[in-house]
């Protein structure tokens, strides 16, 4: 069983990303810059832009972190987003998910400006993606095709399920599986909530992509011998031995199906930090895109 390291592999795109940054500032252009915006103190978020500041002083961008008490009106914030999109020195920025409820995420989205929309929800970023124009493709879908193409996991051909269709992980990564991409050209079939008989579709899968967000869900019984298993998974379960007093678990009962897995992500130190890393990559991008 072929363990796909996302972290070591996340380390190895940094160090890509950081050695393009020097050679660019080294030529006296401007260091790339990251913009987030958080509203609310909802811990997970809290972590995962922490985890993007971090990444981004790592590889030598600038970052900026907008937090806002989760008090903030909508037209607030939609104004913070106007601010950004006509900021020259920003290439590219985000708003971390969820919003309070008071705040529509779809009015948000639609209100960036599509070639800062690094983070790839932008309807005119996910209609080119299904298109397969160049675009920012969101971040999760992204690491998932780098973990395809760094281990050089045949894609073409396959048949690939994907379990959940979300507009940020499963229904963007079924669409990059079935492109005419070098880790696409697969055969995918989409299951949801409403899927009838899920283990015998997921019993004929090369590859499974689980995206539920359910622990540990996916079981050894419902994998055929030698499938690769991708786990987006992260949910936080109480666990009073750590010392946070939770801990991530996955979509995918790891001990049990990595027996019968050919190659198989952790969590966490998979997907996970290959979301970051993708961020990055498409921030360069944006940043490349205005020289
Ligand atoms: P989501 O928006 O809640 O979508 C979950 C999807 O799973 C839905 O399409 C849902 O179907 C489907 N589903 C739920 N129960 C199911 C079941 N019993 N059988 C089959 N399908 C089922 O979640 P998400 O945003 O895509 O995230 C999924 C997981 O990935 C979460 O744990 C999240 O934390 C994690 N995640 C991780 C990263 C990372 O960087 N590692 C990034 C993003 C998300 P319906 O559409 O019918 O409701």
């Amino acid at each position: 069983m072929l363990l796909l390291d996302g972290k070591k592999l996340a380390d190895e795109l940094k160090s890509e990303i950081k050695t393009e940054v020097d050679q660019l500032v080294s030529q006296g252009k401007k260091q790339p810059h990251l913009a987030a915006i958080l509203v609310g103190t909802d811990g997970g978020s809290l972590t995962y832009v922490g985890h993007k500041v971090k990444a981004c002083e790592q590889v030598g961008f600038k970052s900026t972190m907008l937090h806002f008490d989760s008090a903030m009106t909508e037209a607030e914030l939609l104004q913070e987003v106007a601010k950004l999109n006509a900021d020259p020195d920003v290439d590219g920025f985000i708003v971390q998910l969820p919003l309070p409820a008071h705040i529509s995420a779809d009015k948000v989205i639609m209100a960036i400006d599509p070639s800062k929309d690094v983070d790839g929800f932008h309807p005119v970023n996910v209609g080119k993606v299904t298109l397969g124009l160049p675009a920012f493709v969101s971040a999760t879908p992204l690491g998932i095709t780098k973990i395809l193409e760094r281990y050089n996991i045949e894609t073409s051909g396959k048949h690939c399920v994907v379990v959940g269709r979300s507009n940020i992980v499963g229904r963007p990564m079924s669409i990059l599986m079935s492109g005419q991409l070098p880790t696409g050209n697969a055969t995918v079939t989409v299951c949801h909530s409403r899927t009838k008989n899920l283990k015998d579709i997921t019993l004929q899968a090369d590859i499974i992509i689980a995206a539920l967000g359910k622990p540990e869900f996916l079981t050894g019984d419902m994998v055929r011998e030698g499938a690769v298993v991708i786990d987006v998974g992260t949910t936080r379960v109480t666990d009073t031995t750590s010392k946070a007093g939770w801990r991530l678990k996955g979509d995918v009962k790891f001990d049990d199906v990595s027996k019968k897995a050919s190659a198989i992500t952790p969590v966490p130190g998979g997907v996970g930090p290959m979301t970051v890393v993708s961020l990055l990559l498409n921030t360069l991008q944006a940043a490349k895109q205005k020289l």
